[in-house]
């Protein structure tokens, strides 16, 4: 009796862990830490696949004339992008070489990778007029690709967010401030937090709070290996880190 009471038990746990979702791994930028590769280049979200992580992070703004090109800093080359046409930054190369990636080539060489996520940044832009601009492009565009189910967004800027939920209310999209309480998230029709660990250290209830809400949580931008298993131990669903082969042995 005793032996079936502890197989019982030990049957139990296993399930409780099985439904508890195991941490995963977000190369950010790309796997951009290792040869031929560079930040937000097409390399990186090539090696990201090949390191087979959940997701591959990118950023993405608007040029003055509305193309969408891949880049994190506003400026490139000298340049200021939202200043600039994109036939002055078209043929601007990046640190392993790549000419700078276009949303539309970034998404072209994804349609070969079924196996990752494409986690897309859209940077906040100086009027409400650009940022609805590159959301609802984004949104086309990912649709044209048939990649929805591929593409979840996240942004700094809370407008660009709940533009994004309006233009595909199934999308998956995450705030990535850190400073908004996840009842607050829910109730403007978001899917996540993606906040800095330390806001996660100041808030922990946060984890438990988004997860009974149904919201992802998500860490950025984790680099230190005490902090990757914290945030493990913390239960987090995902690590966004510039060291993504690391965390993927942290998380097995
Ligand atoms: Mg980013």
């Amino acid at each position: 009796m005793k032996t079936n009471t502890f197989f019982f038990a030990c049957v139990c746990t296993l399930f409780t862990l099985a439904a508890q979702a195991q941490t995963q791994v977000i190369a950010h930028r790309g796997f951009w830490k290792t040869e031929g590769s560079a930040q937000n280049s097409i390399a990186a979200l090539l090696k990201a696949a090949e390191a087979k992580v959940y997701g591959s992070e990118f950023d993405v703004q608007l040029t003055a004339d509305g193309a969408v090109v891949v880049n994190h800093d506003a400026t490139i080359g000298g340049l200021t992008i939202a200043d600039a046409k994109f036939d002055q930054l078209k043929d601007l190369k990046l640190k392993n070489g790549e000419t700078l990636p276009t949303l539309d080539s970034y998404l072209r060489a994804g349609q070969k990778l079924p196996g990752i996520r494409f986690i897309l940044e859209i940077k906040p832009h100086k009027t409400k007029e650009q940022e609805e601009r590159i959301s609802k492009a984004c949104v086309n565009m990912v649709r044209e690709y048939g990649l929805e189910k591929q593409v979840e967004y996240i942004s700094f800027s809370m407008n660009v967010c709940e533009q994004l939920v309006k233009l595909n209310p199934d999308a998956k999209v995450a705030y990535l401030e850190g400073d908004v309480a996840p009842k607050d998230i829910k109730a403007k029709g978001l899917t996540g937090i993606d906040y800095p660990y330390n806001a996660l250290y100041q808030h922990p209830e946060w984890v438990k709070e988004a997860h009974e809400l149904g919201l992802t949580v998500n860490a950025w931008t984790v680099n230190k290996e005490e902090d990757m298993k914290k945030l493990i131990g913390m239960k987090v669903d995902f690590i966004t880190t510039d060291h993504p082969l690391e965390a993927k042995k942290l998380v097995k």
